[in-house]
């Protein structure tokens, strides 16, 4: 009987697998993960990663093997022992994962064994979507139209498998018990759709009521492919609206807009896409950066998201966008400090949303918003958590303060009595600032 390899990474479930029927068309499948070191980075995100390969093996009855070590050496040796003729992966299309691949590639070839990409992480693999003149896309909204024109195939299902058990596995290393896996991952879905899809295309921007899918740590695993998401909604009726879909649907679009632009550019992972900023004046000010990162900048907004960072290893998208407008354009950081430390803590740190998320708040991405688009700390707090109450749940200094005070407790009395920090900065002196280096900049060309 054949045997073949199924070597797991971004796509850790079993429903809805192309590359796992590939393997299982073919006959016994040894289900693999390796636990490379060079992805550790986020003690937290790789705690959370173990938690999602404890649920896979569960659901292979116990089969995955788990190996630790470099992909290159351990794919081909567990491919050797199982006697497999293929090892069959999702496309990866990050910059490390290609090149790891094309390593382990190597590696297999020489052994006579096939690498057999099949499907990816997204419901249209990058490089795929392109315009008429054969290019890229670097701006949304024309790509979202050809990402939908161009379609994606119907969900694989649940595949027959016979898993084959005789290898021997590492143990999984000790981790924490929390929400994990792919039976996860589908009830958050059903609950979301059910419960909170009516009403997202306003209520996703407000903190306060935590109304989107928090899906994206489930979608970075793999624990759930987005073309199950984009084809339940096609075959449900929601309670939602157009509007609510459409919008839901053009957020899982980011996500594949962001993968495609790395896909051709895997440079721009730590460095500016666009070269329309290139000189432009950064400060280093390991304080500041400090302020930022442990959420004592005295502006409400920005710490209560940064403290959300620490405290789930999660934020909220609006803040997201303020935390990160806040560090390039009132502290004058470059963006990559930044990014760094969202990699280090996000539970869905995924690096083509991040890099392209943090690149668009610093104007050096796909997007038109252009650089002198500064995002006022206060007035977007006061419309997005207009009763505050998104930052008394992180600031407890701030909890004395009614409604809308949270936000600007230096004009109330006792605002700072509770040991809530002066403001490192003023917004209106700094945002002059970042508009100043701007024209320097253009002058100087
Ligand atoms: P929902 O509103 O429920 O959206 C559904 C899904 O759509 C998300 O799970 C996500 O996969 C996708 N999505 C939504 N908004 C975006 C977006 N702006 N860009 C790309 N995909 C999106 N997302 C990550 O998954 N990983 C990151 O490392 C990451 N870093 C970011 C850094 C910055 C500076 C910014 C501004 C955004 C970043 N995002 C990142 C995008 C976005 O903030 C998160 O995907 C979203 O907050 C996740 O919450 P949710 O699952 O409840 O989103």
């Amino acid at each position: 009987m054949t045997t073949s390899l199924m070597w797991f990474r971004r796509d850790l479930r079993l429903g809805d697998h192309p590359a796992l029927q590939a393997a299982a068309a073919e006959g016994q499948v040894v289900p693999l993960f390796v636990l490379d070191p060079r992805l550790a980075g986020s003690g937290r995100r790789w705690e959370r990663l173990l938690a999602s390969l404890a649920a896979l093996r569960e659901e292979t009855d116990g089969a995955l093997v788990i190996r630790q070590g470099d992909p290159a050496e351990v794919v081909a040796e567990v491919a050797a022992e199982a006697g497999a003729s293929q090892v069959h992966v999702s496309t990866e299309t990050n910059p490390y994962g290609r090149r790891r691949d094309a390593a382990v590639e190597r590696r297999l070839a020489a052994a006579g064994i096939g690498l057999v990409g099949t499907g990816s992480p997204y419901a249209v693999t990058p490089g795929r979507v392109r315009n008429a003149s054969g290019d890229p896309y670097r701006v949304f909204t024309p790509f979202l139209r050809a990402w939908r024109e161009h379609g994606w195939r119907a969900p694989a299902g649940d595949p027959q498998v016979e898993w084959m058990t005789k290898l021997e596995s590492d143990p999984l290393p000790a981790h924490s018990d929390q929400e994990a896996g792919e039976r996860a991952a589908l009830h958050r879905w059903e609950d979301f759709r059910a419960e909170d899809l009516a009403g997202y295309a306003t209520a996703r921007d407000r903190p306060d009521l935590d109304r989107t899918s928090r899906l994206s740590v489930a979608l970075k695993f793999g624990e759930i492919h987005p073309r199950t998401l984009l084809a339940d909604l096609d075959a449900h009726g929601t309670g939602a609206s157009g509007e609510d879909v459409e919008r839901f649907v053009a957020e899982l679009a980011w996500r594949e807009f962001y993968a495609d632009v790395l896909w051709h550019d895997p440079g721009s992972a730590w460095r500016d896409l666009r070269d329309g900023l290139d000189g432009m004046r950064y400060d280093e000010d390991p304080e500041l950066l400090e302020a930022w990162k442990s959420g004592t900048t005295g502006y409400p907004f920005v710490d209560a998201g940064m403290r959300q960072l620490l405290g789930e290893g999660w934020m909220h998208n609006r803040v997201r966008m303020v935390v990160a407008s806040f560090l390039v354009k009132d502290l004058h950081l470059w963006w990559p400090a930044g990014a760094r430390h969202f990699m280090d803590h996000l539970l869905d740190g995924d690096m083509a949303s991040n890099s392209h998320g943090w690149q668009w708040a610093a104007g050096t991405g796909t997007d038109a918003a252009p650089y002198f688009r500064i995002f006022n700390p206060v007035t977007q707090g006061l419309r997005f958590d207009p009763q505050g109450d998104y930052v008394r749940r992180w600031v407890p200094e701030l909890r004395h303060l009614p409604g809308a005070a949270a936000h600007e407790p230096w004009r109330h009395r006792e605002g700072l009595a509770q040991g809530y920090p002066e403001r490192v900065v003023d917004h209106a002196e700094e945002r002059r600032e970042a508009l100043d280096r701007l024209a320097e900049l253009k002058e100087s060309r």
